[in-house]
């Protein structure tokens, strides 16, 4: 008789060690090794044919991996694929539903293969869904009349149904607008508590508002892995941007020699002077960097600010300039 593995509770819910896939000579996925811990909000990012959507499928073990493995929950996907697909729920890029069903209705047919109980038990489960996805005054109209972002939150409640540990939500915000996407996020943070979520996107926008690691996947090859604070700090430090006029020399040259000043580059700017200070002590910078400025007579700032980076920057940055340059 063969023995049910049993799941392990491990800090990482999804692990990969060389996981690779090729079609023919196509290599989609070259040697991943992804890490995605417990509870949190994990985007998977990159530009068209990155291989993002090939990952997602090795996971859901819709495909099998040409080398290297994987594990959800400690349990190996092609050996325990079953058991590992049972701790999973999945929403597709673009999922089909009963349109002439009711939302509440339709969640109680997943719910007949998905989620086993006492009726009233079941119930209970499906009002709480449809209030966790915000549709609980839209719970008995026929699906067919439901914007896009009721879809997709739909779409979502349909994939938690059996309290998966691992949510994987392809492009959950992808043709949505604004007030959609805004509403799909919330529903991802909300569900943080009790889940983790691997989601593919382009939308660098909302890998910045919802997740807090980012994997970045370009030609089947991943370029950066970590958190997404971590990410958006410059390596190079952090930079002040300030925009003067007057005689800029003397100060700049004063700066220059600061311990805390790494660099400090010109911009082109007609009118006026602008620089780019990158500090590598930034509590130095905020409690001196203007004030040192400001000490000379000879200068007037006109503007002053920290400069944020933004994903965009760094995410083209890095599929751009490739695996081995520095951000
Ligand atoms: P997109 O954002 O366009 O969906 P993606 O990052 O999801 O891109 P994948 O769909 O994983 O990318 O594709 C990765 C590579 O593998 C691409 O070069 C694609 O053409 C190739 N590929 C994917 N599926 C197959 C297949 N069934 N047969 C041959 N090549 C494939």
């Amino acid at each position: 008789m063969s023995m049910r593995p049993l799941p392990i509770p491990t800090a990482l819910v999804v692990e990969t060690a060389g996981l690779s896939k090729s079609y023919g000579s196509v290599q989609a996925l070259k040697s991943l090794d992804l890490k995605v811990a417990r509870h949190s909000i994990f985007a998977l990012l990159g530009p068209n044919g990155a291989g993002k959507t090939t990952t997602l499928k090795l996971l859901l073990g819709l495909i099998r991996p040409t080398a290297g493995s994987a594990h959800i929950n400690g349990l190996d996907i092609v050996r325990n694929g079953l058991e590992a697909r049972r701790h999973i729920g999945y929403l597709a890029q673009n999922p089909r539903f009963y349109e002439q069903l009711t939302a509440r209705e339709m969640l109680r047919f997943r719910a007949g293969f998905f989620y086993h109980g006492p009726r009233a038990q079941v119930e209970a489960h499906l009002n709480e869904t449809l209030a966790l996805v915000g549709l609980t005054d839209k719970a008995n109209r026929p699906i067919k009349g439901f914007s896009g972002g009721e879809m997709q939150r739909l779409g979502i409640g349909l994939a938690q149904i059996n309290n998966p540990e691992l949510l994987i939500l392809d492009e959950p915000a992808a043709n949505l607008d604004p007030q959609g996407r805004r509403d799909v996020l919330n529903v991802m943070a909300q569900l943080r508590e009790r889940a983790t979520i691997l989601y593919c996107t382009h939308i660098l926008d909302d890998v910045q508002q919802v997740s807090d690691t980012v994997a970045i996947l370009n030609q089947g090859e991943l370029v950066a892995q970590m958190p997404l604070s971590e990410l958006l700090q410059s390596r190079e430090g952090n930079s002040y941007i300030l925009v003067l006029s007057g005689e800029t020399q003397p100060v700049q040259a004063r700066l220059a020699a600061l311990p805390w000043v790494s660099s400090i580059q010109v911009l082109p700017s007609a009118e006026h002077t602008t620089w780019r200070v990158i500090v590598s002590d930034d509590a130095a910078a905020q409690a001196d960097l203007l004030r040192q400025v400001l000490a000379d007579p000879q200068v007037n700032v006109l503007d002053f600010g920290q400069q944020k980076r933004e994903l965009e920057d760094v995410f083209l940055r890095l599929v751009e300039r490739g695996v081995n340059e520095p951000l």
